[in-house]
């Protein structure tokens, strides 16, 4: 496939001489302080998704043998009470010295993220920052968890509700954005006294194998943080199935969350899920719309579509339909993508062929379906790299795959509507509440609309913002539990009830 007649002007292609690609790098994992080979042997390699034949990364293929040794680690770090007995000022001290060092090396954990999942050099910049601000975040609030005093059960009675660690958290991550996942649970696990096993995605370990790394020098305790690396199945499942792990807390898509959350259950685990979304954005007529076409395509193409929280529906007022279509479609025709290390580049490449294989096979079924395909809805420069050309369609029934299913690229579908009870209906009328936005000037349509949204991040005027103060999780199949905020320190905490008598309590048996 040669690059498309739309596209001629503005897809940059990769430079496949670029010095930065010239070498791999090769790493291993951190187990109880020290890195180490899979016991196999075994390794994985990198391609870089935007660079075609350049391998940049190396790490092992762990197998269910590695992961117990991990989670042999992680508990013997627990049980000791080497982490979790530490004061919330010592655990702070050492999560603000990880954040500092996060900051030191921000150069080479960008080009990493940026060369293993494909997204643009800059972007990866701005996320390692935010990835420093969460630790920054989770170490100041570690110092001030607390429990619960109860002083009105009974003159005699006094309840004190102690929050304690939860024990070991097993986190497995995906490959779309995997500094700032990792990044949003082990500061939490470990701020709340916890100690982890993370087993990041095959496709883009590398950030996460340096996190550790970085952490261990900053003055982490060897055995709290460790990183197994492999295929799910092999190196990920026994998070799920070892009774020595306590929580685990999984990022990734609704088919393997639930086999997962089946296999917890089993072990009376706890499970905190990060899933799919099919995010709506619901413009309103008297919305600002140079604003929301310019949200628009930032909802729906950042990081190529490969975003949880993407703005995948437009949903829009069907008055202001063509006006706002037109000015999506001359943003969408101008946007530069292409190779992820150019500057100018806003999206780069997708993860890996077979997933873009998948986006592909979701706009035939969409014009299969009789949606109406205003732009893009194929690769570019096939040869070079993972390119998708922003895709646009109009005239989608909510009933149709392409409204439904999530599709994981910048593929965009629109709907109309006429009322606001139509507009939340439809908003509302997938399996998945993850994020929502609204644009409209005016505060009571905004926030009376955002009220009956069934999705656990929501905006107004704005798409795929956060902060770490703000909690983040799903409705429906996006997911169980919130992470970030005060709220995060919760998934990893136990709450135990300690109930005093002070003095002699009422006798069971007189006599
Ligand atoms: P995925 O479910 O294929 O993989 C996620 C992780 O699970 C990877 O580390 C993978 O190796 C591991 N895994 C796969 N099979 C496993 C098994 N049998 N046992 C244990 N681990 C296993 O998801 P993906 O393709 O990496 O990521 C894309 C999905 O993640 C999308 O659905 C996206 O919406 C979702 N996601 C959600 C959030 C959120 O915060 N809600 C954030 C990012 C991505």
């Amino acid at each position: 496939m040669g690059i498309h007649a739309s596209f001629q002007n503005n897809f940059i292609a990769p430079n496949l001489s670029d010095a930065r690609l010239a070498s791999k790098r090769a790493y291993r994992m951190v187990i109880d302080g020290k890195s180490a080979d899979a016991l196999s042997g075994k390794l994985i390699e990198r391609e870089s998704p935007g660079h075609r034949g350049s391998i940049v990364g190396e790490w092992p293929a762990g197998s269910t043998a590695d992961a117990a040794l991990a989670i042999g680690a992680a508990r013997r770090a627990f049980d000791d009470g080497r982490w979790p007995q530490m004061s919330g000022a010592e655990r702070s001290t050492i999560l603000h010295a990880v954040a500092a060092k996060i900051l030191e090396h921000v150069e080479e954990l960008a080009l990493v993220e940026c060369l293993e999942t494909g997204k643009p050099l800059h972007q990866a910049r701005g996320e390692i920052g935010y990835c420093a601000d969460l630790w920054t975040y989770a170490a100041g609030q570690c110092r001030g968890l607390e429990g619960d005093t109860h002083n009105a059960i009974g003159a005699n009675r006094l309840g004190i509700v102690l929050r304690e660690p939860a024990g070991v958290v097993g986190i497995i991550t995906p490959w779309n954005f995997p500094f700032i996942i990792v990044s949003e649970r082990v500061p939490w696990a470990l701020g709340a006294g916890c100690t982890v096993v993370v087993k990041p995605s095959e496709f883009t370990s590398g950030t996460t194998i340096r996190l550790a790394e970085l952490a261990l020098e900053a003055g982490l305790p060897a055995g709290v943080f460790n990183v197994v690396t492999g295929y799910g199945p092999e190196a990920g499942q026994p998070l799920a199935e070892d009774p020595r792990v306590d929580v685990l807390a999984f990022t990734g898509s609704v088919r393997v969350g639930t086999q997962l959350a089946s296999i917890a259950a089993g072990g009376v685990k706890r499970v905190g899920l990060e899933l799919g979304g099919k995010g709506p954005q619901i413009v309103f007529a008297d919305a600002d719309l140079e604003a929301a076409a310019d949200g628009i395509a930032y909802g729906v193409y950042h990081n190529a579509g490969q975003c949880c929280i993407s703005g995948s529906r437009l949903i829009v007022e069907n008055s202001i339909r063509p006006a706002l279509l037109e000015r999506l479609l001359e943003l969408s025709r101008r946007l530069p993508f292409g190779d992820p290390l150019a500057q100018q580049t806003r999206f780069g490449a997708m993860v890996s062929r077979p997933h873009i294989e998948k986006v592909a096979s979701y706009v035939s079924a969409g014009v299969q379906e009789g949606a109406e395909l205003l732009l893009g809805g194929d690769m570019v420069a096939a040869s070079s790299g993972n390119f998708f050309a922003p895709t646009v369609f109009d005239k989608v029934r909510p009933d149709m795959r392409i409204a439904q299913e999530e599709i994981f690229g910048p593929v965009l579908a629109t709907i109309g509507f006429d009322t606001r009870e139509e507009a939340v209906a439809l908003a509302n009328g997938t399996a998945f509440g993850l994020s929502a936005s609204v644009w409209s000037r005016d505060l009571e349509t905004a926030i009376q609309t955002t009220r009956k949204l069934r999705a656990g991040r929501c905006w107004i005027n704005s798409v795929i913002d956060g902060t770490p103060e703000m909690p983040i999780g799903g409705y429906k199949k996006s997911g169980t539990g919130r992470e970030l905020g005060r709220y995060g320190f919760d998934e990893y905490s136990q709450f135990k009830g300690l109930h005093m008598t002070l003095g002699r309590g009422e006798p069971w048996f007189q006599h």
